[in-house]
């Protein structure tokens, strides 16, 4: 995406995001009024249940031959991505805004979302489901409703590509960089060997122009995870049956522990990836993917420095936020996490 695109881009946003959700915790209730009120092109329908009897819905758009499966929240306590799915719906939506790209996408691709997977874990702020499960870690065994829920939208769509939207922790940096890691992407492998098959080089060049789009507006804050292979995970296996997996996680920005301003980057990277879809019939700028930094772990979201354990002790300590609903609220507080080895750790807050 070019610079000025950019820059029309980021005005239409300020003015038109999704405001009916906001903050970390985002429940089915937040976004089933929302999906109620979407009218053509959109086509919503309700696919299925969670484990605890919550809805689980589809939304699809688009016509055309190229199949794109995108799902958020499998894990519950990870909104970002559904945050950007409705910042996209919105734009597509906006007839003010019906500019050439929305319908080459409706021409050229067919679009399937699930809108929230786990909407149980939303409810408990948590990344497992209602049974403990952790449904990116269900691929194979397929114990949890969900997990057979989006194994059968696959098996029946058949999509080329899927975007597999999460969050990540504030732990984590990119490498070489204070900076957190805002958005990290992954390829998945589908072996141990980390083979680089023509698939996962489809993958990695929408990573590629993703990440394009994403260092014009937030330079070294793209970071990248290992391709380490996780024989249970669901984006290698989707990977591994022949439909190309990107991961998409959010994390932290400045100050922003809402992620609310995170969110709009993760939507000009589903954006930017659409756009490379769509322009696009061969995928294999995929090179530069490997210049994408690492995914560093230096990271802390506080770190008081010097700290006074007794009279004759001071050391470096390390603290994180953790999450939990209190009477149907989200609530923060700072946990201990590490004392002492801290010199190469940096804090968003140091004291
Ligand atoms: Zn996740």
């Amino acid at each position: 995406m070019k610079k000025t695109e950019l820059d029309i881009l980021e005005k239409w946003y300020a003015a038109n995001f999704e405001n009916q959700l906001a903050g970390r915790r985002i429940l089915i209730e937040d976004i089933e009024p929302i999906l109620k009120d979407l009218k053509a092109p959109f086509q919503v329908q309700k696919i299925g249940e969670s484990e605890e009897g919550r809805n689980i819905h589809q939304v699809k758009l688009g016509t055309g031959p190229k199949k794109i499966l995108l799902w958020t929240q499998m894990h519950g306590n990870e909104s970002t991505g559904t945050k950007a799915l409705f910042d996209l719906f919105k734009y597509i939506n906006d007839s003010a805004h019906q500019d050439s790209f929305v319908k080459d996408l409706l021409e050229t691709c067919t679009l399937v979302c699930i809108p929230m997977l786990n909407p149980d874990g939303s409810k408990n702020f948590t990344r497992v489901n209602a049974h403990h499960v952790d449904l990116n870690r269900d691929a194979v065994d397929l114990k949890a409703k969900e997990s057979l829920l989006l194994r059968s939208v696959l098996d029946s769509f058949q999509p080329q590509f899927c975007f597999n939207l999460h969050d990540q922790r504030t732990i984590f940096n990119v490498e070489g960089f204070k900076n957190p890691a805002t958005i990290s992407f992954l390829a998945p492998s589908i072996d141990v060997e980390r083979t680089l098959t023509a698939g996962r080089k489809e993958t990695m060049a929408a990573i590629v122009a993703m990440n394009a789009t994403l260092q014009q507006i937030i330079p070294n804050h793209v970071g990248r995870y290992t391709d380490e292979f996780y024989p249970t995970a669901t984006g290698d296996n989707f990977q591994k049956l022949g439909h190309n997996t990107i991961l998409i996680e959010a994390g932290h920005y400045k100050d922003d522990y809402d992620r609310d301003v995170v969110r709009k980057f993760n939507f000009y990277a589903l954006l930017s990836g659409l756009t490379y879809l769509v322009n696009n019939d061969t995928y294999t700028d995929y090179q530069p993917y490997f210049d994408i930094p690492n995914n560093g772990k230096q990271n802390f979201d506080l770190i008081v420095r010097n700290m006074k354990i007794d009279n004759n002790t001071q050391v470096d300590v390390a603290f994180q936020y953790e999450y939990e609903v209190v009477n149907n609220e989200l609530v923060s507080k700072l946990v201990e996490y590490q004392r002492g080895g801290l010199k190469e750790f940096y804090g968003y807050q140091e004291f």
